[in-house]
């Protein structure tokens, strides 16, 4: 491991930007859970699930969002909806199972 999130120091002039999360990542967690708990035919072993997280993590921009705006960015034009990143989610599926490095 070259880093970890407990060892990155988030820190910066005494304000704390732990909080600041990738609501894409927060999409692509719920997703991935929801169909590992359907999907009986995908691998599921540690470097597949890694595999899909990190493509479909780097198929959808960041989108760091404070606690507060939140509601602002879902009403956004900028929006990424759950049903959009669950299509890249099963796209990345599809390109793991097909290719799997395991
Ligand atoms: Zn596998």
């Amino acid at each position: 491991m070259y880093f970890t999130r407990t060892s990155l120091n988030y820190t910066i002039n005494e304000t704390s930007l732990s909080d600041l999360i990738n609501y894409n990542e927060v999409l692509v967690l719920e997703v991935m859970s929801e169909i590992f708990e359907k999907e009986d035919i995908i691998c599921k072993c540690p470097v597949c699930t890694e595999d899909i997280y990190a493509l479909s993590l780097n198929s959808l921009p960041a989108k760091y969002i404070q606690d507060s705006r939140i509601k602002n960015y879902i009403e956004s034009t900028s929006y990424i909806s759950k049903d959009d990143v669950k299509k890249v989610v099963m796209n990345a599926v599809r390109k793991v199972h097909n290719n799997p490095c395991h």
